[in-house]
C-alpha cells in the first residue's frame, strides 16, 4: 500500500462509458479507468469495486466530484438531489448517483452536469482560464451548454438546457428534426445524430466541402448569437465530435459576425472569441477532479 496525503476520486459519467480517476489533484492522475454504461447496478457496482480497490492501495478517499449525462436534480432540498430524473437512456431514470456514492466511498460528493463539469475544466486550466464568466457548449450525441457566471455554473431551478433553445429554421431544411421533444430545436437540427439522419452517413465521413458544414455553421452561428446576447460571455467554447470538424470554426465565425449584423461587443475578435477547447477530451476528467478537491 502506497499512501498519499489525500485522495481523490473523479468521474465522467456519460451515456455511453464512465471515465473514472483517481489522483492527488487535477494533475495528478495515479490510475483511471473506464467502464461502459449498461445498467446502473452493473455499472455503478464495477465503478464502486474500482475505487475501493484504489482506496485499499493509496488510502481514503477524501471527496469524489462526478459529472453526469442528465437531466439531473441538482436542487439540494430536493428529496432526489443527486438523482439521474427522466432520461430517455434506458435503466437511468430515478437513479440516485451522488447517494449511491456518499454511502459507497463514505465520502463528500460534489455532483453536476457533465457539460459544468467539462466546463469547470476548461476555466480551471483550459481555453476559459481567467474568464469566470463564458459559456461552454458540446456539440455530440446531444447539444448541452455550460453558463458560468462569475466563475460558478448557473444552475437554477434545474441546470441550463441551452441545446433545446428553439431556433429559426433555414427556410430550404425539410428535415424532420431529431428531437423527440421539439422539430426546431438546436439539437433537432444540429446535434452529431441529426446530421448523420439528415445527410445519411456519419458527420466524419462527410467532406470538408459538403453543404452540410455550411448549414452546420449556420445553425451552430444561431446558437451563438443567442448565447451572446443571452449571457454576454467573455468567451464562447465549443466542443464535443462534432466540433473536431475544426474548419467549422471559420464558417461558423463569419456567419456569426454576419448574424450580429454589427449589433453590439464591435469590439470582439470572433477568433478570440468563439474557439475550440483547450484541453481536448481531458475536460471532463480535471473538471471532475477540481470538482472532488473543492468539495
Ligand atoms: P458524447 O456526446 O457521447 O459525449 P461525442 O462528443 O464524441 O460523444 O459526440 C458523438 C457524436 O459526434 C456522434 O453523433 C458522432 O457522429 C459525432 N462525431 C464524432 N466525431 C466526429 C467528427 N470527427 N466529425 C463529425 N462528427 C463527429
Ligand atoms: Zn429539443
Amino acid at each position: 500500500m502506497t499512501l498519499v496525503s489525500a485522495l481523490y476520486a473523479g468521474i465522467e459519467a456519460g451515456g455511453t462509458k464512465f471515465n473514472c480517476v483517481v489522483g492527488t489533484d487535477p494533475f495528478t492522475i495515479l490510475a483511471r479507468e473506464r467502464f461502459a454504461t449498461t445498467t446502473p447496478s452493473e455499472t455503478l457496482g464495477r465503478v464502486k469495486d474500482f475505487f475501493l480497490s484504489q482506496a485499499s492501495e493509496h488510502g481514503e478517499f477524501a471527496g469524489i466530484g462526478i459529472g453526469c449525462f442528465g437531466p439531473l436534480d441538482l436542487n439540494p432540498g430536493s428529496n432526489t438531489y443527486g438523482y439521474i430524473t427522466a432520461t430517455p437512456k434506458p435503466h437511468w431514470s430515478q437513479t440516485d448517483i451522488a447517494g449511491f456514492f456518499s454511502s459507497a466511498l463514505d465520502v463528500p460528493v460534489s455532483f453536476d452536469t457533465d457539460v459544468n463539469c467539462a466546463a469547470l475544466g476548461e476555466y480551471h486550466c483550459g481555453a476559459a482560464r481567467g474568464r469566470p464568466n463564458f459559456v461552454y457548449v458540446t456539440v455530440g450525441t446531444g447539444i448541452g451548454a455550460g453558463v458560468f457566471v462569475d466563475g460558478k455554473p448557473l444552475n437554477g431551478i434545474a441546470h441550463t438546457e441551452f441545446g433545446h433553445i428553439l431556433v429559426p429554421r433555414d427556410p430550404g431544411d425539410t428535415f424532420k428534426g431529431h428531437c423527440p421533444f421539439h422539430t426546431d430545436c438546436l439539437s433537432a437540427l444540429a446535434c452529431g445524430p441529426a446530421i448523420e439522419a439528415r445527410w445519411g452517413c456519419k458527420g466524419h465521413e462527410l467532406p470538408e466541402n459538403h453543404e452540410a458544414w455550411d448549414l452546420q455553421a449556420h445553425y451552430l452561428a444561431i446558437m451563438c448569437v443567442n448565447i451572446t446576447l443571452s449571457y454576454s460571455p467573455e468567451i464562447i467554447i465549443l466542443g464535443g465530435g462534432v466540433m473536431d470538424q475544426a474548419h467549422l470554426f471559420p464558417k461558423i465565425r463569419r456567419r456569426f459576425v454576419e448574424l450580429m449584423n454589427g449589433y453590439m461587443i464591435p469590439d470582439i475578435n470572433p477568433s478570440d472569441y468563439i474557439v475550440p477547447t483547450g484541453l481536448q477530451g481531458a475536460s471532463g476528467e480535471v473538471g471532475a477532479m477540481v470538482m472532488a478537491v473543492g468539495g
